[in-house]
């Protein structure tokens, strides 16, 4: 495995991808992105509004009914999210340190678990590219019916800062796969690995105007793709509120169709029966990892009153020996927070903790130093109803609740508006399933955490979302069924 350093690139002002061309906004305006380690400006970028998102569209709209992709064969969209993947894999070091950069994850996970895992999605969706048909039906009368799967058209997608290049992947794949155009538009904080992944796009030979990239901000670039009456789908990954928000102004503006995978406030369950010193590792890096900054973060971690205190001190040995600091370098295991607004949050929630008499047993502070740090903080003899145990945090910061039996930390465990995932663990095969069958969750994991795949589908139940992403299952988001009947005749 190489282990060259890989330091942080120098990276030119960016403009925006609309119809194959790198073009300036429509205003003139432009907004910078910085890299959280240190505070610092790493370049300014093109800053789309409603007439770039306009014009975006207008292009995606031409794309989709084009010959070029419009009658392109489906083997012929396949071949291309293979070259895709493909590039996205020769240049994963490239890639890997710009995701660093922007976002300030450890290269080791840009490297290791963001990039590759996007070029795996894209590879997965070639494959199901000319796989995707209809049915035919058995019908009363002199009829022959059938169905076909045709893409929903233009859409509008909309991604979060924590994991940019595969949260794009989770909505390129299955949209291109299925033969739709795409509008979208990355975060603020992380528009670097959006814009150079549609360059790559262009490069792997996407027809001009499949793939547009216009970065901006939430409620004038984000609200004007909502908006939009020409875009006939909208795919979104970010807060609760901003996922309402979007539903309403899409039901709005023309129906258009919402998939939404929103935030979580996920329970990590231990029974005493468990192999306790491996889910206590899983428990550490079930919040830790990426900052703490994932939908799908155990962030409500039950413990049977019988291990209490041994799983508490493992989490807690774990968060000392963490190694905080430069995202650059490969030892490092915790980076910074993505941006100031989100620090102070965190912050803010852990100043909740401490007031609401949960017992804080190691952390709870900010790091002294540039940059947006914050130290591995554990709560314990946190309670249900505390704001800490309700809201999402999106930050390091573990809440630990006890229990006593099964039927109770179901019930606990469904205690909260979201349903993204869960977790158990135990050697009772009997009490996992039935945690899992009772937990109201989109994912369950049983004596895991965090795994993903492509073929496995992902999204939430309650107020975490609406729709799976990932697998087959999609695959639907991008599609509209059509029912063709035929007369016999006779
Ligand atoms: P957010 O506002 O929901 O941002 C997600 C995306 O939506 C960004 O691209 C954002 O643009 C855009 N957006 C914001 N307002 C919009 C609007 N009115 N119309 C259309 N698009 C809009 O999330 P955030 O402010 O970055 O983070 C706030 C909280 O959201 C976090 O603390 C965390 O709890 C949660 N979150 C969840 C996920 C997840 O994976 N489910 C990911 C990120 C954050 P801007 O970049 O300009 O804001
Ligand atoms: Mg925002």
């Amino acid at each position: 495995m190489a282990t060259a350093a890989i330091s942080p690139p120098q990276v030119s002002d960016q403009k925006m991808l609309i119809d194959g061309k790198w073009v300036q906004s429509a205003s003139g305006k432009t907004f910078e992105t910085l890299y959280p380690a240190t505070g610092d400006t790493i370049c300014r970028v093109a800053e789309g509004d409603t007439a770039d998102v306009d014009r975006a569209v207008q292009a995606a709209r031409r794309a989709f009914e084009s010959r070029a992709w419009g009658s392109m064969d489906a083997a012929g969209r396949g071949r291309l999210l293979y070259k895709l993947a493909d590039l996205i894999e020769a240049n994963a070091e490239e890639l890997a340190a710009l995701e660093t950069l922007d976002n300030g994850k450890p290269i080791s996970d840009s490297l290791h678990i963001d990039i590759p895992g996007a070029a795996a999605v894209y590879r997965y969706y070639a494959g199901w590219a000319d796989k995707i048909h209809g049915k035919t039906l058995p019908v009363s009368g002199p009829f022959a019916a059938y169905t076909r799967h045709e893409p929903v058209g233009v859409v509008g997608q909309i991604i979060p800062w924590n994991f940019p290049a595969l949260m794009q992947a989770w909505k390129w794949g299955p949209a291109l796969a299925c033969g739709c155009t795409i509008v979208l538009k990355p975060a603020e904080q992380t528009p670097l690995t959006a814009l150079r992944i549609g360059e790559l796009a262009m490069e792997a030979g996407f027809p001009e105007g499949v793939v547009n990239v216009v970065p901006g901000f939430g409620p004038t670039a984000g609200a004007a793709l909502v908006a939009h009456p020409d875009v006939d789908k909208v795919a979104f990954t970010g807060s609760t509120e901003v996922g309402q928000e979007i539903m309403r102004r899409a039901a709005d503006s023309n129906l258009k169709r919402v998939t939404l995978e929103l935030g979580g406030k996920s329970p990590n369950i231990i029974f005493a029966d468990a192999d306790v010193e491996r889910a206590a590792a899983f428990a550490y890096s079930a919040l830790f990892f990426n900052m703490g900054q994932c939908c799908c973060a155990g962030s409500r971690l039950f413990v049977e009153d019988s291990i209490h205190d041994e799983v508490l001190e493992a989490i807690t040995s774990r968060a000392k020996k963490q190694r905080i600091g430069d995202p650059f370098d490969r030892q490092t295991t915790q980076g910074p927070q993505v941006s100031q607004e989100q620090y102070e949050k965190i912050l803010g929630y852990i100043d909740s903790g401490k007031s609401a008499g949960a017992r804080c047993v190691t952390g709870g502070s900010k790091l002294d130093r540039a940059g947006y740090f914050i130290e591995p903080t554990v709560f314990d003899e946190v309670k249900d109803d505390m704001k800490i145990a309700q809201e999402e945090i999106f930050g390091p910061v573990l809440c630990a609740l006890r229990f006593k039996d099964v039927d109770e930390v179901i019930r606990r465990g469904n205690k909260t508006m979201y349903g993204l995932a869960a977790a158990v663990w135990t050697r009772d095969i009997e009490k996992a399933n039935r945690a899992a069958a009772g937990l109201r969750a989109g994912t369950v994991w049983i004596n895991c955490y965090d795994v993903f795949d492509a073929a496995v589908p992902f999204g939430g139940f309650k107020m975490s979302g609406l729709g799976r992403e990932l697998g087959e299952y999609g695959l639907q988001n991008y599609l509209e069924v059509k029912a063709v009947v035929t007369a016999l005749g006779g």
